[in-house]
């Protein structure tokens, strides 16, 4: 039996143990890891994600009641809320996550009845992954099913965007809910974060996708994170002066800001090259793709990580050993760190038949200046959320 049965099936025997009776449905949702596109989704740039593997499954029925009582595997916890009016969570914060969804449904019309759900990840938690999207688009879906209304899935991502940004407080963009609702199984997928127009494209025949995890504590994560934003903000106040009618970064090109950029103050002016830069690396990646031209595919990740570590100023050692340790590596097209930095994970696009040493390699170089084993996760590229039972 696949994997993937087994953890349905347990999901399903936990429901019935806890609930008494069958759920009427089975959903699940994907993490997602950031192929290419750093810090481009709050500049109204492109990105590049892709849906993984490792999803959230909630088991879910309807109840009579007017509460929801969602337990989670993972947490081995227990939360009940009102649907009507859900309120914050003090006791089960991973629980907003699920009030949040039901509370926007409401809003765009659809009332979430009673329900009895069982939440299970495996995307690991707080890892840059996307865990908090797979569960609130998860959530979603679940509702879907137990009502028979849905939204398209553009709108399910945006909705789930506002319950993780207004009901939980984190201020997260577009693209994790929108690749975890829309990803496509063996595909990456190009997304314009202003106009939301997406398009999939293939990896190179015979890849795969390697998440290594540097286990160092995103601890500046969220203060350095603020402060890029604030940087590329005055970029963009300054840069408007002088280049009419931009409303973000993204509508600066490299010749335009090269033309200006001396106006700008030293740190804010590595910090637009490299989001300029990016967007132009995000497109021509794509472009690489749609060619089969694996070679410039790799090249750009690297440049990426380059442009990361030097001029955004967002990597650290832990990150930068796994990405020199990857590229060593015949049969590594290319690698990078991914997300927001500071820790946390890379990602490379590995020939399958070089996994094994791949694997070997970085563990061991890594071990070697670390101290301690690095995680490496091959993954596939998995489709969007959507109903397995
Ligand atoms: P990331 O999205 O990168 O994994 P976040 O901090 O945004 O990290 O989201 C992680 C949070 O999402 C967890 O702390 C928890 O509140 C919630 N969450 C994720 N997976 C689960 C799960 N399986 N069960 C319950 N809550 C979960
Ligand atoms: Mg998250």
């Amino acid at each position: 039996m696949q994997k993937e049965d087994i953890r349905i099936d347990a999901v399903v025997n936990e429901f019935k143990d806890r609930f008494g009776c069958e759920p009427a449905c089975v959903v699940q949702a994907p993490g997602r890891v950031e192929v290419m596109g750093g810090h481009t989704d709050y500049n109204d740039g492109f990105v590049m994600p892709t849906a993984i593997n490792r999803n959230i499954l909630i088991a879910a029925s309807a109840t009579q009641e007017d509460t929801a009582t969602a337990y989670s595997r993972n947490f081995d916890e227990t939360s009940t809320f009102s649907v009507i009016k859900p309120e914050r969570s003090q006791d089960a914060p991973w629980s907003n996550y699920i009030r949040g969804v039901v509370d926007q449904l409401a809003k765009a019309g659809i009332q979430t009845p009673g329900m009895q759900m069982v939440v299970d990840g495996s995307v690991p938690l707080g890892s840059g992954l996307s865990s908090s999207a797979a569960l609130e688009v998860a959530t979603a879906f679940a509702v879907y099913e137990v009502t028979g209304q849905s939204l398209p899935g553009k709108e399910t991502a945006l909705l789930c965007q506002r319950a993780e940004n207004q009901f939980v407080g984190v201020n997260s963009g577009i693209m994790d809910q929108f690749i975890s609702v829309l990803g496509q199984e063996g595909k990456a997928m190009f997304l314009d974060c202003r106009s939301l127009d997406y398009q999939h494209v293939n990896y190179p025949a015979g890849t795969r996708i390697v998440v290594c995890d540097s286990k160092k504590p995103r601890t500046l994560a969220g203060s350095e994170y603020n402060i890029r934003r604030a940087q590329c903000e005055e970029a963009v106040r300054i840069l408007k002066q002088h280049i009419p009618g931009i409303k973000a970064l993204r509508d600066v090109s490299a010749e335009d800001l090269a033309a200006h950029e001396s106006k700008l103050p030293e740190v804010v002016r590595k910090r637009a090259r490299h989001i300029v830069r990016e967007n132009d690396r995000v497109l021509q990646a794509v472009r690489a793709l749609n060619h089969g031209d694996s070679a410039a595919f790799g090249d750009l990740l690297n440049e990426s990580h380059a442009s990361s570590r030097d001029l955004y100023e967002i990597s650290c050692d832990e990150l930068n050993w796994l990405q020199e340790a990857a590229v060593s590596v015949d049969g590594c097209l290319g690698s990078r760190l991914s997300g927001a930095g500071f820790g946390g994970c890379t990602v490379s696009i590995v020939r399958e038949g070089a996994l094994e040493q791949f694997e070997r390699v970085v563990t061991e170089r890594f071990r070697a200046k670390a101290g301690i084993e690095p995680g490496v996760d091959v993954m596939s590229a998995a489709g969007g959320a959507g109903r397995v039972r």
